[in-house]
């Protein structure tokens, strides 16, 4: 467990975190429009073991280290997020489980007073050797991301990618019980958006899990592509439906940002991420974490707050919640896409998705 003082060396020397408080009280915070902030995306890592087209350039350069938020800094700052009434978190990056010490960084972050849920997204190439003590240190569920059921594209979309890896992970993270499973694939134009939609979306006839579609957003140095070829929610459930007959609305929270519907008698769900065509702002209560320790308010939005900086320069626990707080009660309402206008500072992999 991380002790009161935390003191450490990294690659700059030593750094001294402010002493966390005995115990904290849980305050429920609330952003200008009334949206209750009880969920945190953390980016454990901007690096990657794929280099998947509509993610990152091939030749995309991570940040150093020293950069990013050491364990000891990033629990820190999630006992912060948990006194501000955070009470689910989603480790995602790059891929979160290249992080060095995933495993104990998940029990840590489980272990933590008022943190109910932890989830992940991952590109599920390394589940199957972590699905299992991922679960036993307190893991919850996975989002594992395949776009096609295609060997060779999956291999051509993830630049480096092997299809039978993802698909030992997804089996491993079932016989974990990290359940329901769902699975993202996001839908390019003229690459996904045909038979292997239709594949994707036959799995949830015979399985208990979530295929979700989601419709390419735009970010930094990939936008050109990403605009150019985004299929929207409209074309994809079109699609679906000339195949499998019309679909049945399924239960919806107005929280997640899938809307679920169903093949009729499947025993799955399939859901339609419209963060482009018809954003889902209204009930967001996310907050994300980058790997860089920069509090990011909307994912599709340049809008931050440094925290790493404060926290590495010794500010106290009080000044860094009332960063945090002040933070989300600025989130701002919702992205500009529709304007034209989309995050450009960082790309995906180093916000989280
Ligand atoms: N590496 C992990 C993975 O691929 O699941 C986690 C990080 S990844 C950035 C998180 C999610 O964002 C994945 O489901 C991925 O497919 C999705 N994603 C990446 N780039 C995207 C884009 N431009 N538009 C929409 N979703 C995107
Ligand atoms: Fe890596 Fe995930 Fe981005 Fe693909 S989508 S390059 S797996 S971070």
């Amino acid at each position: 467990m991380i002790s009161n003082v935390s003191l450490y060396t990294n690659s700059h020397g030593k750094v001294t975190i402010a002493p966390l408080p005995a115990g904290f009280t849980i305050e429920p915070t609330y952003d200008s429009y009334g949206r209750r902030i009880n969920y945190l995306r953390i980016s454990l890592t901007d690096a990657c073991n794929l280099r998947c087209v509509y993610c990152m350039p091939e030749d995309m350069t991570f940040r150093h280290r020293s950069e990013l938020m050491s364990d000891e800094e990033m629990l820190y700052l999630v006992k912060i997020a948990a006194s501000l009434g955070v009470t689910k978190i989603r480790l995602t990056g790059g891929e979160p489980t290249i992080r060095p010490g995933i495993v104990e960084l998940v029990r840590e972050i489980a272990a933590t007073p008022g943190v109910k849920d932890v989830a992940m997204t991952t590109n599920g190439i390394l589940l199957d050797k972590l699905a299992r003590p991922l679960a036993e240190a307190g893991l919850k569920r996975v989002n594992v991301s395949i776009d096609t059921l295609d060997a060779e594209k999956f291999h051509r979309i993830t630049r480096w990618g092997y299809l039978d890896d993802v698909w030992r992970g997804i089996h491993a993270a079932e016989e974990a019980g990290l359940a329901p499973i769902k699975l993202n694939a996001v839908v390019v134009r003229h690459f996904n958006d045909g038979q292997d939609m239709i594949d994707l979306a036959q799995l949830t006839v015979e399985n208990d899990w979530e295929v979700r579609f989601i419709e390419m957003m735009p970010f930094g140095e990939v936008s050109d592509f990403q605009q150019t070829n985004v299929v929207t929610y409209a074309e994809m459930k079109a699609r679906i439906e000339a195949h499998f007959g019309p679909l049945e609305e399924a239960s919806y929270d107005y929280v997640d940002p899938s809307r679920p519907f169903r093949i009729q008698g499947a025993m799955g769900t399939l859901g339609f991420i419209s963060s482009v065509t018809e954003p889902f702002c209204q009930g967001c209560g996310r907050v994300r974490l980058t790997a860089d320790g920069k509090l990011r308010l909307c994912l599709l939005r340049d809008d931050e707050v440094d925290l790493l900086t404060p926290l590495r320069a010794g500010a106290s626990w009080d000044e860094l919640r009332a960063l945090m707080r002040d933070g989300a009660y600025h989130k701002p309402w919702g992205h500009e896409l529709s304007a034209g206008k989309f995050a450009e500072n960082r790309a995906m992999n180093q916000i989280g998705g």
